[in-house]
């Protein structure tokens, strides 16, 4: 059986697949729709469902992109509904926060039987909270091709100052409309090729952990997630026009990634180093009580960074003294000192997160660093067969009018070496940057790093 020839729907068949890694690999989406006109089938996808009174939330730009045709197609077949509309306060955009939240189930209305969001991510990771809490079913109707979150059971939440990232039950249903997809703003279908090319570093990112830690893999969600970044990367010239067919290889495989992560049973095949850059960088905006970039747009310039990186990895050849070296030198107090410095507020917990997994004990570090050196061979094959040229990639996004660097988004140099250098502490993950720190590359990496930057900044002024 052959996952990479499949289309995302035939992808949910409830008997699931049994896989060559050796589990059964099931997606837990009963109707998934993704084409021109899919918004005339949601009263189908509720009796798939088997319900009869969906309470529709949506943002007001939801509302008026397909909220209001979901409305009248529901009032057209005689379904009783309430809508639930969150708005935006000062003109500031609706954030996934405890205030949204708690406006969302203080608003539930009891006669429903499920959740029905129409929006982008914000909506998603809202309604997935809801319908968790509510203990009914989610349908999402998208209404922008920007973050790969749709078919996933992840809400990104924002609680005090600190970003969360929750498992919630996943949408059972999801439809998109490529007509209405392609009408979302540009930056959204930007954000979203944004989030599909992360996928590059990711995939590479995932291989080595297995390799390192023995984090499980499977073939079939990478070749899923490979297939269709493959597939979306052919057509991303039609970015620029918001194509249809750009538009419906961007939305696909922004479902398939979600597919992929629930097959795999971890996210690691569809977020990474590159994803880490943009959590970084979202929890030092959220200390300073600012608005970070789009996802899509953030995680695009992580992969940038990251193919940098892995450029200059292929020119080093690790060996234990070096990584022992680095073991002597570390000092666990400026480690801390660090964190307290880059994460006020959200220090606590990350610090907590060292207590539990000891990412940074001797022994531990040292053990993996020699089985990295021992598959070093294998490390650099990757870096050598799977992934496109630093310079042909940042081509490929100036060109689709996506900006390539950290500064064009308002992020400084310092905040770009301190999302690298704490990319492998905010969670329990093992990164490309676990792995430079393992056989200790982290002072060196982090000095290329700095010289890129600085040679960019040079450049524009
Ligand atoms: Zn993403
Ligand atoms: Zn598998």
């Amino acid at each position: 059986m052959v996952f990479d020839l499949m289309n995302p729907e035939e992808l949910i068949r409830p008997e699931g697949f049994s896989c060559s890694c050796g589990r059964q690999h099931r997606a837990e989406i009963r109707f998934l729709r993704i084409a021109p006109g899919a918004l005339s089938e949601v009263t189908k996808a509720l009796s798939v469902l088997g319900c009869s009174r969906p309470m529709v939330v949506c943002g007001p730009h939801g509302y008026e992109a397909a909220g209001k045709t979901v409305c009248s197609l529901l009032e057209a077949g005689g379904i009783a509904y309430s809508l639930h509309r969150l708005d935006e306060e000062n003109g500031e955009r609706i954030k996934p926060s405890e205030h949204a939240a708690g406006s969302l189930l203080l608003g539930y209305d009891q006669k429903c039987d499920m959740i029905l969001g129409v929006g982008s991510g914000v909506i998603n990771d809202l309604c997935k909270v809801l319908c968790t809490a509510a203990k009914v079913p989610c349908m999402i109707v998208a209404t922008a091709p920007s973050m790969d979150g749709y078919a996933s059971d992840s809400a990104s939440v924002e609680i005090g100052s600190i970003k969360y990232s929750l498992k919630e039950k996943m949408p059972e249903a999801i439809l998109c409309d490529t007509q209405i997809l392609a009408k979302a703003p540009q930056k959204m279908i930007r954000a979203g090729m944004g989030d599909i090319l992360a996928k590059y570093t990711s995939l590479i990112d995932w291989k080595i952990s297995h390799i390192v830690t023995g984090e499980c893999y499977c073939d079939l969600a990478a070749d899923l997630v490979r297939d269709s970044l493959r597939r979306t990367v052919a057509v991303a010239d039609g970015v620029r026009e918001s194509r249809e067919e750009t538009v419906l290889a961007i939305t696909e495989g922004l479902v398939l990634s979600g597919i992929g992560i629930t097959f795999a049973g971890c996210s690691h095949p569809a977020s990474g180093l590159e994803h880490y850059f943009s959590h970084c960088w979202e929890m030092m905006q959220l200390e300073k009580g600012k608005d970070s970039e789009l996802h899509g747009i953030q995680v695009s310039i992580g992969m940038l960074l990251t193919l940098k990186i892995i450029e200059y990895l292929k020119t080093i050849c690790p060996v234990m003294e070096h990584a022992e070296a680095a073991a002597g030198r570390f000092d666990e107090a400026v480690w801390e000192k660090n964190i307290r410095r880059v994460f006020p507020k959200a220090a606590d917990g990350i610090l907590e997160i060292e207590k539990q997994t000891r990412k940074n004990d001797r022994a531990g570090r040292l053990e993996r660093a020699a089985i990295a050196i021992a598959h070093w061979d294998e490390i650099l094959s990757l870096f050598q067969t799977e992934l496109p040229s630093y310079e042909e990639t940042k081509a490929l996004m100036r060109r689709i009018g996506m900006p390539v660097t950290p500064r064009e988004i308002g992020l400084t140099n310092r905040e770009v070496i301190d999302a690298f250098v704490c990319s492998r502490d905010i969670r329990d993950k093992y990164l490309l940057s676990s792995l430079i720190w393992d056989i200790g590359y982290m002072e060196e990496t982090t000095a290329m790093l700095k010289d890129v930057l600085y040679a960019e900044t040079k450049s524009e002024s």
